[in-house]
């Protein structure tokens, strides 16, 4: 169900706002509207289009499940970070950011970007500063940088209603995501920490639960914890040394093969490459004769 609280809508996305759906939000400011990552369901945002005035497309990021239906709003002006634009105006370029190098995938997922996201190459866009404050009339927004899911991620604070939206920051318990080739596991934890410090009654995530009416408490350390667990995952798994062929190969991350397959393999390896760069950065691990082990 959409939830409205004064002149934010909280717009709950298809499937629970699982992948390749979320959760929108709408802000009817009295001078101007936007729409929050419009990936939510293309029923719920062609009627938002057809009843409501929307000037406005905020992207939290840059990534596909964030803005499959942008192409509703070709009129509206585009607002992101600076430094998650790139991908969003190319396709090599959107492809070289999750470090798809196979040929074959990248072919798949030009198709995928193409027809189930409707993936155009983006011209213009108007850039959020850090942290500066927007008024939409009758309604302020704080722009928080939260980089590490994306160098760019932001999540936005509404001070006065007291409702912070935090993006793919989401709580969930497979925990977050830092697979793409410039997400930090670093800036992860700040970023996780960073929205935890935030005096807010009500929290709005991208995807699944959606909306918490209570403080989420226990889940922001169960969330970062995740980290960690994978962290100690893969270190248990280097009683003897492996090569990084071995280590993906274990499903340490997703537990067990997930179909489809191409996408899951992708996704563990790229996972476990974040904290084998991250365990070497930090003298836990070092690399000998190509296999990795414990120091
Ligand atoms: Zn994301």
């Amino acid at each position: 169900m959409d939830v409205q609280f004064g002149r934010i809508r909280f717009i709950r996305g298809d499937n629970s706002g699982k992948y390749p759906f979320n959760h929108s939000v709408y802000l009817e400011g009295n001078n101007t509207s936007v729409v929050i990552d419009p990936s939510c369901s293309m029923r719920k945002l062609t009627e938002l289009k057809e009843k409501s005035k929307i000037d406005q497309v905020w992207l939290s990021h840059w990534h596909e499940d964030h803005m499959g239906f942008l192409n509703l709003f070709d009129n509206c002006t585009l607002r992101i970070s600076q430094r998650d634009f790139p991908p969003l105006t190319a396709m090599e370029i959107f492809l070289n950011w999750y470090g798809i190098r196979d040929r074959q995938l990248r072919e798949l997922w030009k198709n995928i970007m193409l027809n189930n996201f409707n993936y155009r190459p983006q011209k213009e866009a108007s850039f959020f500063s850090d942290d500066e404050v927007i008024d939409l009339g009758l309604l302020k927004v704080q722009i928080i940088p939260t980089p590490g899911h994306t160098p760019g991620h932001f999540s936005f604070f509404f001070p006065n209603e007291e409702i912070l939206f935090l993006g793919d920051y989401d709580l969930t318990t497979f925990g977050p995501w830092y697979g793409d080739v410039y997400s930090s596991i670093e800036q992860t934890i700040q970023s996780i920490r960073r929205l935890k410090s935030i005096p807010a009654r009500r929290w709005i995530a991208s995807h699944n639960t959606g909306l918490f009416e209570e403080n989420p408490g226990k889940l922001w350390d169960d969330y970062e914890n995740v980290i960690y667990q994978r962290e100690e995952k893969i270190l248990d798994f280097l009683s003897e040394p492996k090569s990084l062929e071995e280590i993906a190969g274990a499903w340490l991350i997703y537990g067990k093969l997930r179909e489809p397959k191409e996408f899951f393999e992708f996704n563990e390896r790229v996972l476990v490459g974040k904290h084998i760069e991250y365990l070497e950065r930090n003298g836990k691990i070092v690399l000998y004769k190509n296999k990795y082990m414990k120091v």
